[in-house]
């Protein structure tokens, strides 16, 4: 498979094969003591008394990453799908303890997590764990099965458990990624998104974007979140006829993007510069207040990516971008979507 290229949560997502989930290279431990300065260099408002990111209570930290996954060694507690054994999660632990150890050097005090469905499948509970254990840290982007009837009860169960999005797919299960969005679950499902405002979170590929336009537009009052620009660039190429089709989403008024995964995208490896006109392309077409950085971590602190070189690139790698527009894309966003709750 794909080992060594550094593609590997979006492709791997397409895929239940535990052989196939794995990953060839451990994650980069971070440098804690450089990094505090980072936060600090870019202007990042703290606290003076509390001035170490590190030590810094949460509410003192002032960005959010809207898109993270985590996982435990814990798979008594939290099962692994099918016949899945630690010896299959790669990296083999990366803890919500883990992932705040990278992310608060960096200025970040609330993550969205992901469902990770390779390895925990529609079994949200190591998610909702965190949320339990950190109410004001963490958010959730559930996943349940939309093959169910059920699956707009599940959602609505899932909100006071901090579960304010649902990640959907053509990556799982379907055969004919034409039809993904027709099941009587996925209809439900958006539509109890109007009332909840649980948002359809779309992992998908720039061709699926013509049907997500239509389910927009047949369900205008339902926040959708796009993850990872829709994957333009993941061959390499930001083809303008894509980002146009992602920029057009922009007319539905509740449709949101994830500036995020720099990892899979363009050149793959820092600086990731070469990502700068689509961004400027979609901040044409959103504005900053429908679009929120994301690292998809640990797949973006893998080999020769990093972390900070994920949130620098709009902390402090678009000199463009005004003070009000980086908090709305590094905080503001992705508050009011996955933090209304
Ligand atoms: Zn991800």
């Amino acid at each position: 498979m794909r080992r060594n290229e550094p593609t590997p949560e979006c492709l791997s997502e397409s895929r239940i094969d535990p052989a196939a989930s794995a990953h060839e290279q451990p994650v980069g431990r971070r440098r804690f003591l450089a990094a505090g300065a980072g936060a600090l260099a870019a202007g990042v408002a703290l606290n003076p008394l509390t001035a170490n990111p590190c030590t810094a209570a949460d509410s003192e930290l002032p960005w959010i990453d809207a898109h993270s996954h985590i996982w435990s060694q814990d798979t008594d507690r939290f099962p692994l799908a099918g016949a899945q054994t630690k010896k299959d999660l790669d990296p083999p632990s990366f803890t919500d303890d883990e992932l705040m150890a990278v992310a608060r050097p960096e200025g970040v005090g609330r993550v969205v997590l992901i469902q990770h469905s390779i390895y925990h499948l529609f079994d949200n509970s190591y998610l909702v764990d965190a949320v339990r254990r950190h109410p004001n840290r963490f958010r959730v982007v559930g996943m349940v099965d939309d093959h169910r009837d059920d699956a707009a009860d599940k959602m609505r169960k899932l909100l006071p458990q901090g579960v304010t999005g649902f990640r959907i797919t053509p990556f799982i299960r379907e055969k004919d990624p034409g039809t993904w969005l027709d099941t009587p679950g996925m209809k439900a499902m958006w539509k109890a998104a109007v009332e909840t405002r649980q948002a359809m979170c779309c992992l998908i590929n720039a061709s699926d974007l013509p049907r997500v336009d239509a389910m927009c537009a047949a369900n205008p009052e339902t926040p959708v979140v796009i993850d990872h620009f829709a994957r333009i660039g993941v061959d390499g190429q930001m083809r303008d006829a894509d980002i146009k089709n992602l920029a057009r989403l922009a007319r539905h008024k509740h449709t949101t993007v994830k500036i995020s995964a720099y990892y899979a995208l363009g050149q793959k490896k820092p600086p990731h510069t070469e990502l700068f006109p689509m961004i400027r392309q979609l901040l044409d077409a959103f504005g900053p207040q429908r679009l929120m950085w994301a690292s998809d971590s640990p797949y973006q602190i893998q080999g020769e990516n990093n972390y900070r070189a994920s949130i620098n690139l709009i902390r402090d790698g678009i000199p463009s971008l005004s003070t009000s527009d980086r908090e709305w894309l590094l905080r503001k966003t992705a508050e009011r979507v996955f933090f209304y709750k």
